[in-house]
């Protein structure tokens, strides 16, 4: 399998899955993606519903992953995807199913299905892929004794899940930026506790967005970066998508007992990195009717999906919302499906991208003076789209509680609120649980009045010792710190 970047001047520049693994962006700019998408017959997707959840990711991995020796890859997807790992969920004894479909809604023939991808050790579904890229990072590493140190900079969810992901691991260290004092008590402990040798965090006097350009203005040093080894794991890597893909075809499998059935799914979406690995499984074959993107006050992309115009928002127009891991500006991975709907036309991609640089965005509506009328084929995607208020969520939290006896966190009843809408007569809709309730505790507190249970291990997290080196938004210091702490 050879990749290809979005907007490649020649579609004969490929690299192979394991030449990206450990990169971001194409040198171009774009995105990698598969030059063809793998195909799963209906024999395959028979012969998988019995299989376990590791053996259904090696089985889809092997696909994309086609220079990872067989018996390598099915090592590392065995040790990622266990009980032990993923054991936070609610109904303790359906860890093993890994991320378990349960029934929420069944009213005749329409059905709200939530499937469970939070269970792993940060309680937010970033686990699901992080987990096994800290395992592909650390095996690749080994074959060179080779090093690596990531550097990013989180609000929350993509730090920690980085950093349980990586603690521990040969060859590998995490320098984790966040703003001082601005995530939860739970998100900062959760990083904080980290004792872990190979485990930097660094609180930096500011907001985000002074985190992510010191993120930035480090990268753009390119001999600092050869020298110092620095890499991400952003949310554009293709390693995570895929990992995403696999839950799919999980979903589909639980929610289906013939392949001629069809589901769709609702995907609390930010940067689009979840529900674009929806899109590839469709695109695989697998039988999806609808992805339904589910959007906060932030609505970038609901807006695209209701009527072809992609503007990315400036800062004063980005939003702290309650469901705050689907705040965003633009959403990095929607390159890959513009990719996909103007015909894999990477010149186009490039001309459109750059005016997302230039111009704030593009308008493929149709309309006349637009650039281009691509958006009508966004329904031969399955692609429809819907965002909701801190009201909707509250109350959705509120009722699903009422109803349903569970406390579901915003980013999830983002979902559900959406989903509703959408759910067809005879397609069972699944709602992809993102987090876990008690991630997010202060909104609980709001719609129900009570504190959300916390899983065991997580009783006393905001009262363990704490590790972190506070600084200020000094890039000279930063790269000092880096260089002094690598050893390299
Ligand atoms: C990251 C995140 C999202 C958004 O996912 P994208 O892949 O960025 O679309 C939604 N919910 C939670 C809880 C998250 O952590």
């Amino acid at each position: 399998m050879q990749y290809v970047s979005t907007r490649a001047a020649s579609k004969a520049d490929t690299q192979d899955f394991s030449a990206i693994l450990l990169g971001g962006l194409a040198p171009d700019g774009g995105l990698y993606l598969p030059l063809t998408y793998p195909q799963v017959s209906d024999a395959e997707l028979s012969a998988w519903r019995a299989l376990s959840y590791a053996d259904l990711a090696y089985e889809i991995l092997r696909k994309f992953a086609t220079d990872i020796p067989k018996a390598e890859l099915k090592a590392l997807t065995s040790k990622t995807y266990t009980a032990a790992v993923y054991r936070n969920v609610r109904d303790g004894e359906r860890a093993a199913e890994i991320t378990p479909v349960r029934v929420l809604e069944q009213d005749g023939d329409k059905s709200l299905l939530l499937q469970a991808l939070s269970n792993g050790p940060t309680l937010a579904f970033k686990d699901m892929a992080m987990q096994l890229l800290g395992n592909l990072f650390e095996h690749a590493l080994a074959k060179d004794g080779a090093h690596l140190n990531i550097f990013g900079a989180t609000s929350g969810d993509t730090g920690s899940a980085a950093e349980y992901a990586m603690r521990g691991k040969q060859g590998i260290r995490v320098f984790m930026l966040s703003p001082h004092k601005k995530m939860s008590a739970f998100q900062t402990a959760q990083m904080f506790s980290l004792q872990d040798e190979n485990i930097y965090n660094i609180a930096i006097k500011g907001v985000f967005d002074d985190c992510q350009d010191m993120v930035k203005a480090v990268s753009n040093d390119l001999p600092f970066k050869r020298t110092q080894k620095i890499g991400t794991v952003n949310s554009i890597n293709w390693a995570r998508v895929v990992a995403q893909v696999v839950y799919y075809f999980r979903g589909y499998l639980a929610a289906t007992t013939a392949n001629s059935q069809k589901v769709s799914f609702t995907v609390p979406s930010g940067n689009f990195g979840n529900i674009c690995a929806g899109h590839i499984a469709r695109m695989m074959g697998l039988p999806i009717d609808k992805l339904v993107a589910a959007t906060n006050e932030n609505d970038v992309l609901d807006e695209f999906f209701r009527t072809g115009v992609y503007r990315v928002r400036r800062s004063s127009e980005t939003y702290h919302t309650s469901s705050p891991s689907m705040d965003i500006s633009k959403a990095s991975n929607f390159e890959r499906f513009i990719y996909d709907l103007v015909g894999q036309d990477a010149a186009r991609v490039r001309a459109l991208f750059h005016q997302v640089e230039t111009a704030g965005g593009f308008d493929l509506s149709g309309k006349p003076g637009s650039d281009g009328d691509e958006w009508t084929r966004v329904a031969q995607f399955g692609f429809q789209s819907g965002r909701s208020t801190h009201a909707d969520r509250v109350a959705t939290i509120r009722d699903v509680q009422d109803d349903y006896d569970i406390a579901i966190d915003p980013h999830t009843a983002d979902g559900v609120f959406v989903a509703r809408k959408f759910a067809q007569p005879g397609v069972p809709m699944i709602v992809l649980e993102t987090a876990l309730a008690a991630k997010f505790n202060e909104t609980i507190l709001e719609a129900l009045g009570q504190d959300a249970a916390r899983p065991a291990g997580f009783e006393d997290l905001e009262s363990l010792p704490q590790k972190f080196t506070l600084m200020t938004t000094d890039v000279a210091q930063m790269k000092a710190y880096i260089a002094a702490h690598t050893g390299l």
